[in-house]
């Protein structure tokens, strides 16, 4: 039996000893070594040969990956690590480390339990070392620490074995300050790593070494020798005396917490369905004869098993043949095969118990974030997606007129696998328009599609996906809005929301179903600071945008609110200036004469009514562009810091702050994404090469005024539109 076979059927055989299973990921800044770490451990297990380890890049199995050198699309790995003789599971879940993935970072922590956070020993803690670890401690996952290329400080920065610990303690002081400040209440102070229990770890996973402070004293190793091995170059000799994979996987085994450790206190944490109700019952416990929750965490594409689903579960047992349900999806799906992924391998079992990670097909519904669950009626874990902020499109065409049919399923398929990219059809046009987080998201995409799905396909440049809202407030009593035939009259005003509504929105605070949660929303909306007749009023939520109604006692008003509901979501997606989707405002409903007679009310009528009057509102009220901005940190060498505040002042950032570090320098600014297309290859060649860089998406910010008239002309032109907005006149006929 080759080492592959007799892992999976360890893997297999120990899927059900709760205890000795542990569910992680890696979290680092860029760079600074979670792929070769990764492999590192994944060799260790004996699955692909050690020498080639940190060489072959298991987990970045993309060859788009490996070409950027950047982790995009979490995948998983199962491994088998034996402790004092008992052996354990180790699903170790790979992040994206770029920023631009948000979502997958999040699905991909919540699915573990803990978490390896890795950090370089000569750069320390840099900004996305923050970020993960605050992704990671907003999931309630436990770190670890793992301070790499050390044999750096050695051989580079020629640091003595004193200077050396002292760097250590350095970076260890940080982590826990940030740590400290993060954590969630219940577990600060007490979530910090520690060199005398082995919650830290260094070494170098390049070269397959590393140490605890208790590996250390067991095997007489001091520092002094590290200094020796690394300074003589017998490395070799010191990954001998101390495999990086041993010592990381036995830290993770003392102390991360296996699932029915780790459910206990992060169920109530990342699901907020009832945890007394039967399946928030068996989630606790993490058994695996309840109700059945898999929380999907990516979906990617096998070209003989096609999607494969692949997540986390909670409770409950997966088995062949079994029919579930995808909350938010009508119907049932049949599962198909499941199993465990073994890097870029899937071994198939019969059935995959709770508490484990498992690749599933069959799953038709099923998108990345999506809870599959045999009760119907399950709260699902993540909220189910109904506008994602897409701040980039590009239009896309086949090559090749035959593929067209063949290019509208794979776009179909590609949105379901990251539901962060949006298709849409420009009725206008015909185009199809693909939007995502970033240019590099598309370009990542765009790559996919040719490889995985052999489609040819064209894609025009990357443009902004601006947001439309009102700099004013009014009419006051509402700008009227009729139906065709006049018997239906809307009367709406509209203002621009406060700011910590839109943030509490985009966070996910207000629940965005307000019929169903309606208690919940006045709740919060008062607390942010709204009257209790305003936050009463709410029925309607989409996006960043709140409906509410303030009249009283209107004849069938509400035997017509889904219509009315249909007809906000129509305009906020598409709003009057440039079709461009509405943003950051309230819709207030203050009055509606409706005619009496069911049949007089229809679609066809109040549809029109209601967008009449929401534009014409908006309209008066004076509309303007939201433009998406990103933050930006780059890192330079000193002397070439000119040459990035050069690259930035001709995009129109802001620099927000610099910070100074040895030879580094780590320049933070804001700059609108319309102005960041194409800063990949710049700030290459703007620095011979030598800049780290790394941008977010920071939300929106109204386009300076001297541009609105430019843009919007441009846009309208895009789209087809007569190059000016209609005005208030043309919304009331
Ligand atoms: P990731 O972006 O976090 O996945 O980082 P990678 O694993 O791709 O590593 C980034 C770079 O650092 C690569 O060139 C690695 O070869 C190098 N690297 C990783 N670990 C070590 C180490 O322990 N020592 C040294 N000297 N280089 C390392």
């Amino acid at each position: 039996m080759g080492r592959k076979e007799e892992m999976a059927k360890k893997s297999v055989a120990l899927m059900d000893t709760l205890p000795q299973i542990r569910n992680i990921d890696v979290a680092a800044h860029i760079d600074h070594g979670k792929s070769t770490l990764s492999d590192n451990l994944i060799a260790g297990a004996g699955l692909m040969s050690e020498e080639l380890a940190g060489k072959q890049l298991v987990m970045d199995f993309d060859e788009e990956e490996q070409a950027r050198g950047i982790t995009i699309y979490s995948a998983s790995a199962s491994m088998v690590h034996s402790v004092e003789g008992k052996d354990y599971l180790i699903n170790l879940i790979d992040t994206p480390g770029h920023v631009d993935f948000g979502g997958e970072v999040t699905r991909a922590m919540r699915a573990s339990d803990g978490c390896i956070a890795v950090c370089c020993a000569v750069e320390g803690p840099m900004p996305q070392t923050e970020t993960v670890l605050r992704q990671a401690l907003r999931e309630k996952v436990k770190p670890i620490l793992f301070i790499n290329k050390v044999d750096r400080l050695v051989n580079e920065l020629k640091l003595t074995p004193e200077q050396m610990q002292k760097r250590l303690v350095g970076i260890i002081t940080k982590i826990n300050e940030l740590l400290y400040k993060m954590a969630p209440e219940d577990v600060k102070g007490k979530w910090v790593v520690k060199v005398e229990d082995g919650s830290v770890v260094f070494g170098s996973a390049f070269n397959n070494w590393a140490l605890s402070v208790p590996y250390m004293k067991a095997k007489g190793v001091t520092f002094k020798d590290v200094f020796e091995h690394c300074e003589k170059g017998t490395q070799k000799e010191l990954a001998k005396k101390a495999p990086l994979h041993k010592v990381l996987l036995n830290s993770v085994v003392h102390h991360l917490p296996s699932p029915d450790v780790a459910q206990k206190y992060r169920i109530p944490h990342i699901w907020h369905g009832d945890i007394t109700s039967i399946p928030g019952k068996a989630m606790m416990e993490c058994d695996d004869k309840g109700p059945l929750t898999f929380m999907v965490t990516k979906i990617v594409v096998d070209p003989h098993a096609g999607e494969i689903a692949i997540g986390r579960i909670f409770s409950g047992t997966l088995v062949q043949g079994q029919d579930v349900y995808v909350l938010g999806q009508p119907g049932t799906n049949k599962v198909q095969q499941v199993g465990l992924m073994v890097g870029a391998d899937r071994i198939t079992t019969e059935k995959v118990l709770s508490g484990n990670i498992a690749a599933v097909t069959g799953l038709r519904s099923a998108l990345a974030g999506s809870t599959v669950t045999s009760e119907k009626d399950m709260d699902p874990f993540e909220k189910i997606v109904h506008t994602s902020e897409p701040v980039v499109t590009v239009a896309v065409e086949a090559k090749h007129m035959k593929d067209l049919p063949k290019l509208v399923d794979t776009l179909r398929t590609i949105s379901k696998a990251d539901p962060t990219i949006v298709v849409q059809i420009n009725q206008e046009t015909g185009e199809h328009l693909m939007s995502g987080m970033g240019e590099l998201h598309l370009e990542v995409v765009q790559h996919r599609i040719a490889r995985d799905f052999k489609l040819e396909i064209t894609a025009s440049e990357p443009i902004v996906v601006y947001r439309e809202s009102v700099t004013g407030s009014g009419p006051d009593g509402g700008f009227e809005g009729k139906s065709p035939n006049k018997h239906n009259r809307f009367y709406f005003e509209v203002e621009p929301l406060p700011e910590n509504i839109v943030n509490a929105l985009r966070n996910n605070e207000i629940p965005s179903d307000a019929r169903k949660h309606k208690d919940e929303v006045m709740k919060k909306l008062q607390e942010l600071g709204w009257e209790k007749d305003i936050a009463k009023g709410v029925f309607h939520i989409y996006g960043t945008c709140i409906a509410t109604d303030t009249t009283k006692g209107i004849q069938n008003l509400f035997e017509t609110k889904e219509l009315v509901k249909e007809a906000i979501d129509e305009v906020m997606v598409r709003g009057p200036r440039g079709q461009e989707p509405v943003a950051g405002m309230l819709m207030r409903l203050v009055d509606a004469k409706l005619h009496e007679d069911a049949v007089h009310r229809g679609p066809a009528q109040t549809i029109p009514a209601v967008r009449n009057s929401i534009y014409g509102a908006m309209t008066v009220s004076g509309t303007t562009l939201l433009e998406p901005m990103q933050k930006v940190v780059v890192q330079v060498p000193q002397d070439k810091m000119g040459d990035v505040t050069r690259e930035m002042g001709q995009r129109r950032a802001t620099i927000v702050d610099m910070k100074t570090e040895g030879d580094a320098v780590t320049i933070e600014s804001t700059a609108p994404v319309a102005e960041m297309f194409g800063f990949a290859s710049a700030i290459r060649g703007a620095t011979g090469g030598r800049a780290l860089w790394s941008t977010e998406n920071i939300g929106f910010q109204p386009l300076p005024p001297h541009l609105l008239e430019g843009v919007t002309r441009k846009i309208r032109e895009r789209k087809g539109l007569p190059p000016e907005p209609y005005d208030a006149n043309y919304y009331s006929g």
